[in-house]
């Protein structure tokens, strides 16, 4: 239910070869003397050679927009990274023409937890207010996501399947729970998909607000999985109405393939828990939806995720 208002390890000094091959698996690590965790550049998005410099005002998002999702997600979970004793620092990088975002924590000062939006991913033509917010907290939720967490050098990051799961089950319902969701449905690109979010958020939420929330991370999903879809240019059509029936044998730590990355957000949405608890790197059962908890709806899909045993 939306309650909003009731609502290191240290890493191993690695040569530069071993940074070359972890740069290969889409980590890209930097040093000087100290280490960083980075996920972008070949981070949020499939690898893509894409540019929209900062003069390029012909489409996507406007700075002032851009910022202002930024900054209302950082507003909104400020608090939770005080609580872990750290700093939240959320950045549009507008002159970064590159089609990226980022999420890093530097050993050497532990307790700053970036995020950085490069501004051609904000100028990108398929960019909407709701998919920013989307990515945005996809990168805040390898931060606070919970468990499970990568197992190679960066184990405080939550995987990118948790961080995608985060996003819609607790990011985007604090952000968008703030502001005027009436119309959503109107808005959908197809009716049939519409009607299918419509048949799934209805199960779980009954109150008016909820129901518009769950519907319109439905909608920032569909459009966030086109958006991989035309950048890797490799998949079928993502949909509410369908699901990746994949399943693996153990936790997937990359990128999950398109419509499971949208099956994950959509588990996120429908889990019903209240927005405040917060999760675990410990403990994968924690704050969220599982079988151990006793929850049938809401679960992350086993096209990237394996109970703990
Ligand atoms: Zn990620």
């Amino acid at each position: 239910m939306l309650k909003k208002g009731c609502l290191k390890k240290t890493l191993k000094a690695l040569t530069l070869s071993k940074l070359a091959i972890l740069t290969n698996i889409h980590f890209a690590y930097s040093f000087t003397h100290q280490a960083t965790f980075e996920h972008g550049r070949n981070g949020f998005l499939p690898d893509n050679n894409l540019q929209f410099p900062a003069d390029d005002k012909s489409s996507g998002l406007d700075q002032k927009s851009a910022e202002k999702i930024i900054l209302s997600i950082q507003k909104e979970f400020k608090s939770d990274i005080e609580k872990r004793g750290g700093v939240l620092k959320m950045n549009l990088v507008w002159q970064d023409p590159s089609v990226n975002a980022l999420a890093s924590r530097n050993l050497e000062n532990p307790k700053l937890y970036e995020v950085k939006i490069l501004g051609g991913l904000a100028r990108h033509p398929m960019m909407t207010s709701d998919t920013l917010a989307l990515i945005a907290c996809h990168e805040l939720g390898h931060h606070i996501g919970g468990s499970p967490t990568k197992k190679a050098g960066a184990s405080m990051m939550s995987v990118e399947g948790q961080a995608d799961y985060f996003a819609g089950l607790r990011c985007l319902k604090r952000v968008f729970a703030l502001e005027d969701n009436r119309d959503v449905l109107k808005k959908f690109p197809r009716e049939i998909e519409a009607k299918a979010a419509l048949e799934k958020c209805s199960l779980v939420y009954g109150n008016e607000n909820e129901l518009n929330v769950c519907l319109r991370i439905a909608r920032a999903s569909l459009e966030v999985g086109r958006l991989f879809q035309s950048l890797s240019k490799k998949g079928t059509r993502v949909s509410l109405l369908t699901r990746d029936t994949n399943v693996v044998d153990k936790i997937f730590e990359g990128h999950p393939a398109a419509q499971c990355r949208v099956d994950t957000l959509m588990s996120g949405a429908l889990c019903d828990k209240d927005l405040l608890d917060q999760t675990s790197n410990k403990d994968e059962n924690l704050g969220v939806c599982s079988q151990k908890n006793g929850d049938q709806i809401g679960l992350r899909p086993s096209c990237w995720f394996v109970p703990a045993a």
